[in-house]
This record gives C-alpha cells, structure tokens and sequence, in this order.
C-alpha cells in the first residue's frame, strides 16, 4: 500500500513533551500547497505502556477535546511510566466547522476505517491512525458525546467482543474510567468505525457518551477529566490509584434499544434522561407541524428501562433516532 501522505512534526518516539502537528497535504483555493494541520502531543518517559487518546472524531462534541488539550498541555512526563499519544481533535476540518462530519467531503471519520492513503481527506486521516497510530498503542481512549443532535447520560462505554479476554480488559478499563454510568455498547452500524479497527488489532478500546447538544456541561468536563487520569492509572503509565466513585452497568441487550423517527415534526420528550421506562411507555411524542389539529404520534419504549439518550433538537425528521433505552444490570 502508499504511503501515507501525512507526515507527523515531531518525532513520535523522542522522550519528553512534544508538541506539533500531523500535517495533511491539502490543495485548495484559498492555499495551493496548504494543509490541515492536526494537533497532537507526545509524553513520554522510559518504558511502559502506549496509550492513544482522542477526541474530536466527531467535530461537534467537546468533552474529549476539553479534557485533552488540557492534558496534553499539564501531564508532567516525570509522572509518566511509557508513552501517551494525544489527539484532541482527529477529524480536525470537522472540529474547526464545529460540526459531526468534514466540511471537506462530509467524511464521517468514524465510519471511514480503515481508511486510504489516496482516498478523501477523511479518509486519509483514518488510514494514518489505521496503520501509523494504532499499533503504537496498547490502550485506547476515544472520547465521544452526542454531538448536536443526541444527548446522552454520561457513561464510560466498551463493546461485547468475540475474545472474552479481550473483552475482560476493555470493561476493566472502563470501569477504572468511573463515569456515572459504564455500558456495554451495541452498535447500529460498526462497519468503518475506530472502535472495530482497534479491537480487530487486539487493542483495549474504550470509549465514552458524555452528553451532547453541541456543547458540554461543568458535570461532564469534569467527568472526562477524571476518567482520562483514571485510565493512565489503571494502565500503569501513571502512578497512583484509580479514583474510583459509584458506576452503575448498563446493557443493550438487542435493536430494540432504539426508536427511530417515522414522520418529521416537532419533538417533545416525555421521560427526562436517567427517568425508568416500561416496554410500551410513550417516550417522546412527534406533532404535526404543517398544520392544526392533527394528533401527535407517539414513540413507545420497545423494552423496558432507562432513557439512556434522545434526540436533542426541536425539530425532528423521518429517519432520526428519536431514543435509547438501556436496561440497568443489577
Ligand atoms: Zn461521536
């Protein structure tokens, strides 16, 4: 295969702090022989574990990116056994558009795995965590929130996966991360996603919701902040004990987790996120917007248990995910 066009400004195995970029060759009006210019830090001191930390896969969702500019610029490399790699904005044309996927190509870098080294510019910022950045890394730490279209509850989050070993190790690791709530994540679509490009290398990945709106809150920076820490704790590449507070587990046992909108219209949310839900509870109601008189249709839980995310704009179309419904393992 090519090799990648990205060429990294730093050296990523020098000791210390290093501060540069990936830089992206990328030709276009405003800059014939311009780039995108991603950030990434490197700390690293003796031997130990990789960890690789990233926010901002999703440019609409600022939690990973709170908590990571702020590592990269205050993790002291004395306190560090091994080597961590951080990115606080992967899909940097998307983060600076302040939007889901890249005003480029409208790549959505996570589901752009594994990517091309001749492909869109998304494409060609997968390809280099792909084959460059992924297999440095032991552990893996993908940071994610609903962006401006979901909200979520704060939750650390891993996947069932086929070696039960492996999967031991990612839900250990999220439980060390210490969100409110830790999940044990179905996808609805994990073709081309980070995730299953880590996972099929053998790498612990973890990932997280934390909320969501196109913003963040004190509560949820704060959480991302301490799960970070937590994780380089419990890997061993900083020292000291995890700082472990109360996280309940949560299942998606199967599809009917998720509502999907059937009409567009107006949202009005009829259970809070966290609130308990039975199976054929209305969850959210869809009202007629073209006129009056006309009933609202209503979304009922297909199972029983918390409202773990919903849709987060007014405005709603046919095809959105309207809620998440996960069950609280006890
Ligand atoms: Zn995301």
């Amino acid at each position: 295969m090519k090799p990648s066009p990205i060429t990294p400004t730093i050296d990523l195995d020098a000791a210390g702090v290093q501060h540069g970029f990936l830089r992206l060759p990328y030709s276009r009006d405003d800059s014939a022989w311009g780039s995108v210019m991603i950030p990434i830090a490197v700390i690293r001191n003796g031997e130990g574990p990789t960890a690789l930390l990233t926010g901002g896969n999703h440019g609409d969702e600022y939690e990973g990116p709170l908590a990571l500019f702020d590592l990269a610029r205050t993790l002291d490399p004395v306190s560090v056994s091994g080597t961590v790699i951080i990115v606080p904005a992967m899909n940097y044309p998307a983060f600076r558009a302040g939007t889901r996927t890249s005003p480029i190509d409208r790549g959505n870098l996570n589901r752009s795995f594994p990517g091309r080294p001749d492909g869109t510019v998304t494409e060609k910022i997968a390809d280099y965590f792909q084959r460059e950045l992924l297999p440095r890394a032991d552990i893996v730490l993908d940071f994610h929130s609903g962006g401006r279209t979901l909200d979520f509850l704060p939750f650390c989050a891993a996947h069932i996966l086929p070696d039960k070993a492996q999967e031991a190790s990612v839900m250990a690791a999220v439980e060390a991360f210490s969100a409110p709530w830790s999940m044990r994540m179905l996808e609805i679509d994990a073709i081309g996603m980070f995730d299953t490009a880590a996972e099929e290398m053998g790498k612990v990945f973890v990932t997280t919701e934390l909320g969501g709106g196109g913003t963040s809150t004190a509560a949820s920076v704060r959480i991302a902040r301490r799960g970070v820490m937590n994780v380089l704790r419990h890997s061993g590449i900083v020292s000291g004990a995890v700082e472990k507070s109360q996280t309940s587990w949560l299942d998606m046992p199967s599809g009917d987790c998720f509502c999907f909108a059937e009409e567009d219209g107006m949202a009005e949310t009829m259970v809070d996120l966290g609130d308990a839900v039975c199976e054929g509870d209305v969850i959210a109601r869809i009202h007629a917007i073209g006129r009056t008189g006309v009933a609202p249709v209503d979304i009922r839980a297909k199972m029983s248990g918390i409202l773990a995310a919903r849709h987060f704009p007014g405005l709603v179309k046919a095809g959105d995910c309207m809620s998440v419904v996960a069950v609280v393992d006890r």
